[in-house]
């Protein structure tokens, strides 16, 4: 089979001929359809995120049909239409036992530690499979996992969004803009950030105030968009020293910064305007089984609509990399496949 394979950090990605996996007990092969490529992924290839061993498959948000069941697999039928969630947990520590799955000590993760979904076929736990109901494409279907589950995780649990709350995103790439509908959902007001205003343009289309830093003052934005008060909550998709450091600017006293994105910084907190707003600045990992079934169900209601910037096959891997590191995009990049079984 085709799969985009990682042997060294720091190459490009390449598609190489790879055997197809076997499904072992309690796992199922799935054909793959569909999978989202992540900005994760290009810091997977360059090794600033270890990898463990190699070679590897990326990959850790994908959508096909089952083709193989391994021994013991109960309740899953070949053709069933499924995606993934991505942790691969124990089920026994007491984070799996409180559905805190994302903090399992020992968790895997397909794309990651295990191999993924950019190839055309992967095996994949039982436990972790998820149907699709028909009306949902694979494109769209593929970047549930991550790009959708993951901001409806972040959003919802651990920042505790509500009606009435004022949210800031920073940035917003393939995450941000499923946390605009994501918020505008829970019936909050959502102000975003980026330098393209085509990226703008659609989070207005969905409800956002747009704001780019380089042509406006995003702390008069901010301020004006909460009467003075400041953000409720700031969800930081940039990741780096300075948008941190701006972003707690703009939170209001006891508001919450949220930690979205998958990248070694350091930040320097000073300690006196913390203790003085009682700022509070939270991590989030991933997303649950629960919250990428959660997500099929808005998208199925039509509540949440998934949004695939561009689409290539997975030949065109160079294409669409050289996209995604350009930015000159509106949403996720999907990896398409053809088989000759294909209807
Ligand atoms: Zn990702
Ligand atoms: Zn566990």
């Amino acid at each position: 089979m085709r799969a985009l394979v990682v042997c060294q950090y720091g190459g490009a990605l390449e598609v190489m001929d790879r055997p197809i996996p076997r499904p072992g007990a309690g796992e199922v092969l799935v054909r793959v359809r569909a999978s989202g490529l992540c900005s994760t992924d290009l810091h997977l290839l360059s090794g600033r995120q270890p990898l463990g061993e190699l070679p590897r498959i990326l990959g850790h948000e994908l959508a096909g049909e089952v083709v193989e069941l391994g021994h013991d697999v109960v309740g899953w039928q070949l053709d069933d239409r499924v995606t993934a969630a991505i942790d691969i947990t124990c089920g026994r520590c007491r984070h799996c036992r409180s559905g805190q799955t994302q903090r399992c000590p020992t968790l895997r993760r397909i794309g990651f530690e295990r191999d993924g979904g950019h190839a055309e076929y992967v095996t994949l736990p039982q436990a972790n499979l998820v149907a699709l109901p028909q009306e949902l494409s694979y494109e769209s279907a593929a970047i549930l996992p991550d790009a959708v589950a993951c901001m409806y995780h972040s959003l919802i649990h651990q920042g505790g969004l509500s009606v009435g709350h004022r949210v800031v995103i920073l940035g917003v790439g393939g995450l941000g803009i499923h946390g605009v509908q994501i918020a505008r959902l829970a019936g909050a007001q959502v102000l975003v950030t980026s330098r393209r205003q085509e990226r703008l343009a659609l989070a207005e289309r969905y409800g956002a105030t747009g704001v780019n830093p380089t042509r406006q003052s995003l702390e008069e934005a901010v301020a004006e968009f909460t009467a003075g008060e400041g953000a409720d909550l700031i969800v930081d998709n940039i990741g780096t020293r300075a948008s941190m450091r701006q972003g707690l600017t703009i939170l209001r006293p006891d508001g919450k910064f949220l930690i979205i994105a998958y990248l070694n910084e350091s930040f320097e907190i000073p300690s006196v305007p913390l203790f003085k707003t009682e700022q509070q600045i939270i991590g989030c990992r991933g997303s649950t089984k629960q919250d990428l079934i959660d997500v099929v169900r808005l998208v199925r209601l039509g509540q949440l609509t998934p949004v695939v910037g561009a689409s290539y096959s997975l030949d065109r891997i160079r294409e669409a990399t050289a996209r995604l590191e350009s930015g000159d995009l509106v949403g996720r990049i999907v990896l398409t496949r053809s088989f000759d079984t294909s209807t």
